[in-house]
């Protein structure tokens, strides 16, 4: 068995300096990939994960950009290009929570979920998507939520931006599946990280009654789905979301 399926690709990871992002950083970079790891204000962070890599044999860069503003969307493509030589796959992680009641929610709260969470993932794509399109291949794997396929009260603004993702896999998936691009996306449910570790105790004690298999998933948990999905035998999967979510949408 080859235990370097991704020898020889590039990854670009957002976000991948923390939580999520960071284990599927490890992962794809344990699978042989070089991994750009992308983050907003924490490059110790970023450098950590790099080092790990680096440490592993690999090959890593860390890119700091904020997915706020609509121009670093490209230029972290561009990047990544640049510094590791071109971008095979890309997992579209970053993401913001700026929870409120919808009658609560301001617009700057509304704009900069959707802008983190949803658009700056769209401007990743195009961008990565021109050079995938010339070499007729490519991954691109987005990190939605189950908040996007079943909504959750409190976070109509992370919600709205999660199914839009979802939206924009499936659109991609048709647009670029005769170029040989798998476009997916995984929807994690309730997954230890900083983004949870904030919530309260009842709160997840209640999700938590509510998910069949009774317990929070791992970052790792996630990125072994993204990892698949980038994987050579996962070539005729596309437009798919995968739940990784103890069942919680089932
Ligand atoms: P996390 O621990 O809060 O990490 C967020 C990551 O996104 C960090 O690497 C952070 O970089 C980066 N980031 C945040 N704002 C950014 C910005 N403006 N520009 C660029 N990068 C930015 O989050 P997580 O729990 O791992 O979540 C990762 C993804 O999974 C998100 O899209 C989230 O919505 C999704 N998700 C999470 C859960 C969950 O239960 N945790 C469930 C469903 C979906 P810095 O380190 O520099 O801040």
């Amino acid at each position: 068995m080859n235990s370097q399926p991704l020898a020889g690709r590039v990854a670009l990871v957002t976000g991948g300096s923390r939580g999520i992002g960071r284990a599927c950083a490890l992962a794809l970079g344990d699978a042989g990939a070089a991994v750009a790891i992308g983050y907003s204000v924490n490059p110790q962070a970023a450098d950590e994960v790099a080092t790990l890599l680096r440490g592993a044999g690999g090959r890593a860069v860390t890119l700091g950009a904020d997915l706020e503003d609509p121009g670093a969307a490209a230029a972290l493509v561009d990047r990544t290009v640049a510094e590791l030589g071109a971008i095979d796959i890309v997992v579209n992680n970053a993401g913001i929570t700026r929870d409120n009641l919808a009658v609560r929610i301001s617009d700057a709260d509304w704009d900069a979920v959707l802008a983190v969470d949803l658009s700056a993932a769209f401007r990743v794509c195009r961008a990565a998507l021109r050079p995938m399109l010339r070499r007729r291949e490519g991954r691109i794997i987005n990190i939605s939520s189950i908040a996007g396929v079943i909504g959750n009260p409190g976070q109509a603004n992370y919600s709205a931006a999660k199914a839009g993702l979802i939206g924009l896999t499936k659109s991609l998936c048709r647009e670029v599946g005769s170029r040989g691009i798998t476009v997916n996306a995984v929807a994690p449910g309730f997954i230890a990280t900083d983004m949870t570790a904030g919530m309260a105790a009842d709160v997840i004690e209640t999700a938590t009654a509510a998910i069949p298999l009774r317990r929070l998933g791992s970052a790792e948990e996630v990125a072994a789905a993204v990892r698949f999905l980038a994987l050579p035998e996962a070539a005729y999967i596309t437009g798919h979301v995968l739940h990784v979510d103890g069942g919680l949408a089932a």
